[in-house]
């Protein structure tokens, strides 16, 4: 059953190039409530264990260092059918193929440096949403 919630982060390069403010409008404008909000800096360690399932892949190392490169803001989002909406209103993950208006599109440069991550699954985005809010910070 649909949790109706998702879970994200806006990566250190969008944080850097200043769009927070941008992106969150954008995803609230797009119907999504924020349950959480934090304003935090990844490690190299926790990086890591956030994208444990990718651990295998080639790109792993490079992630995990970029992800710990600088501030992030980690949400999470509600709104009927968050998981797939929220894909949408990001956009494919290599933004040269992000469609017109999406997130990804407007404010992503690179495949790594993507500017935002949106969960895959309800069963992921319980886990996410876990790893960074305890249940006093949901809203
Ligand atoms: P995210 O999980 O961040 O929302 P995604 O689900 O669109 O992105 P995944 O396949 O889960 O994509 O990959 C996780 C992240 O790893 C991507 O957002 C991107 O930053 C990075 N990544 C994925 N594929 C590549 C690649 N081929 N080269 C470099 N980085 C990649
Ligand atoms: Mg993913």
């Amino acid at each position: 059953m649909s949790t109706n919630r998702t879970f994200t982060m806006i990566k250190p390069d969008a944080v850097a190039n200043g769009h927070i403010g941008a992106i969150i409008n954008d995803i609230t404008a797009a119907g999504f409530k924020i349950v959480a909000l934090k304003y935090t800096k990844l490690t190299e360690e926790t990086a890591g264990k956030f994208y444990e399932v990718h651990s295998a892949r080639p790109f792993y190392k490079d992630l995990v260092s970029f992800m710990s490169s600088g501030p992030i803001v980690a949400a999470i989002l509600e709104k009927d059918n968050a998981i797939e909406d929220f894909r949408n209103l990001i956009g494919a993950t290599n933004p040269a193929d992000a469609a017109e208006g999406t997130i990804r599109n407007k404010y992503a440069k690179s495949i790594d440096a993507n500017a935002v991550h949106g969960s895959d699954s309800d069963e992921n985005a319980a886990i996410e949403g876990d790893f960074f809010f305890t249940a006093a910070e949901r809203f």
